[in-house]
């Protein structure tokens, strides 16, 4: 009815005056209970979905694209459809054909199950959704995520000056890095770009470092070449001597380096670059030093952990993923630095419609790359406050222990531990398929890794380090627990078994010279 009200009202005004045909809601109110059925039936399957999630395949046969899209198809939106069964479908179509990271036995990327809190604070973020653009729109939610932002940066050790930004994940924390880095460094960047810049700019990054800086360098003028990817030592570590070199290298050659990025926690082997000494060597060649410490970042929560992290207290500026070891649902990152005023200046604007900058705290369009902003923090906000800062100590510390659990395992099964760090990040390659050769080994640790996420038993991940093949597992869903453990390790078990060794059945099959 609602529909043909608005087609007859038109854009004229008729005869019975400006208002006729607008009385009463408008085509998208349908009210606050049929709201409140809607949210209650998303509640009921979201629930649903955690108390199941378990007894199912960790990862889908197939993906199952030609059924998906024929699913699809059948939405043409050409009118209204029931909302609750909608709820149902598309909560059937994501349980069916997704990899699920909330599934205890998923080691897979940094995507631990979210906490309750987290997903409670996504609710109460979209409903009231505050507009986190301008301090004076949102005073409250500018100062809850600032205490947030504050908060982590005191336990990784950076100034009470320290400030920073949420931002959609790792990657934009780190261009923001660049940003400000390159504003620090060269006060002609701001206004005339790279063009005025007395050479080609440089940045520094470890091999295993996170690759979203080629895209940044890409993105922001740099260019990818402007990336230097330092190898790393035999425990994935950037190596200082070859940094040495290829900084020499660079100022001989007239180009300016101007950013050097230590990763703690590396995202395929969980190394720590060598934090200290890369602070030290930024300090001497004028360099801004960040650290990525996107993931292992939340072990600063920890009195037992932090010290993995020691000399990140002396950074330029730090990325943290809340949604990743900190467990927020997606997607939450963070920027911290202790360069407030380099953070400002990075960002700075100012426009005739945006209400005026707060005297106190600067509006947060003002300090990011974005600009209308959902309210990220809170979910943050939320579990540091109700959990408390020693339940998260203890999750980190007990991922930790099962990551060490694992790893003996695993070795007691014949497997070898290719990755060394005291996260739980567990890296290993079998001998035998080694011995066939770099080509076999690959191959053969993909499909080993294949087979198990097809058995729908785990999820695990192929990944090289060092140039070697090796399977992958990490452990950041605080559902995980010993029986997991053994569940994963058996599955690999079964794998290994089902997967020949191509090499060794030629050397068989070869007539002996
Ligand atoms: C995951 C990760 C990133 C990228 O973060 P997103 O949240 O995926 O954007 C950057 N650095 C490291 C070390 C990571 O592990």
């Amino acid at each position: 009815m609602r529909g043909i009200a608005v087609q007859s009202g038109g854009m004229e005004e008729s005869a019975a005056g400006p208002s006729a045909g607008l009385a009463g809601p408008g085509p998208l109110d349908v009210g606050a209970e049929a709201g409140a059925g809607l949210i209650t039936e998303a509640v009921r399957l979201v629930v649903e979905h955690a108390k199941t999630v378990a007894d199912g395949p960790v990862a889908p046969a197939e993906p199952g694209t030609d059924r998906i899209r024929d699913w699809l198809a059948a939405h043409d939106f050409a009118g209204p459809r029931p909302a609750g069964e909608l709820l149902q479908e598309v909560t059937a179509a994501l349980r069916r054909w997704g990899v699920h990271t909330t599934h205890p036995r998923y080691l897979g990327l940094f995507v631990p199950t979210p906490t309750w809190w987290g997903v409670a604070g996504e609710l109460l973020a979209a409903g009231v959704n505050p507009q986190l653009a301008a301090y004076e729109h949102a005073p409250a939610a500018v100062e809850i995520e600032r205490h947030v932002l504050r908060f982590l940066a005191a336990r990784l050790g950076l100034p009470p000056a320290a400030d920073g930004s949420f931002t959609t994940g790792g990657a934009e924390a780190n261009l923001t890095a660049v940003v400000v880095a390159l504003t620090r460094r060269f006060p002609a960047y701001p206004d005339d770009g790279l063009a005025a810049l007395p050479g080609p700019p440089v940045l520094y990054a470890s091999a295993e470092s996170h690759l979203a800086w080629l895209k940044i360098a890409h993105t922001t003028g740099l260019g990818r070449r402007a990336v230097r990817l330092v190898p790393v030592d035999s425990a994935g570590r950037l190596d200082l001597v070859r940094l040495r070199e290829l900084h020499d290298d660079d100022v001989a050659a007239g180009r300016v380096p101007f950013l050097l990025a230590g990763t703690a926690g590396t995202t395929a082997g969980g190394a720590v670059d060598p934090l200290p000494e890369l602070a030290r060597l930024a300090a001497t060649w004028g360099l801004h030093f960040h650290v990525d410490a996107a993931w292992a970042g939340a072990v600063a929560l920890s009195d037992r952990l932090r010290p993995l992290l020691d000399g990140v207290e002396h950074a330029d500026s730090v990325t943290v993923d809340a949604h990743k070891w900190l467990s927020a649902p997606m997607g939450a990152g963070v920027f911290l630095t202790r360069h407030p005023d380099a953070l400002a200046d990075s960002f700075r604007v100012s426009t005739s419609y945006m209400p005026p900058d707060s005297d106190t705290t600067p509006d947060p369009y003002s300090t990011s790359v974005q600009w209308s902003r959902r309210f990220t923090g809170l979910k943050v906000f939320l579990a540091l406050a109700a959990a408390g800062r020693d339940a998260f100590a203890r999750q980190v510390e007990r991922d930790t222990q099962l990551g060490t659990l694992l790893a003996r395992r695993l070795t007691e099964d014949g497997w070898q531990r290719v990755n060394d760090t005291p996260l739980p990040v567990v890296c290993v390659a079998d001998p035998q398929a080694e011995a066939g050769g770099p080509q076999h080994s690959a191959e053969w640790h993909a499909a080993v890794a294949a087979h198990v996420v097809r058995s729908g038993r785990a999820w695990v991940s192929r990944t090289r380090l060092n140039g070697r093949p090796a399977i992958r597992r990490c452990l950041t869903s605080h559902r995980t627990g010993p029986d997991d453990i053994e569940a994963v390790v058996a599955a690999l078990s079964h794998a290994r078994t089902a997967t020949p060794y191509a090499a060794v059945q030629r050397d068989r099959a070869a007539p002996l010279p």
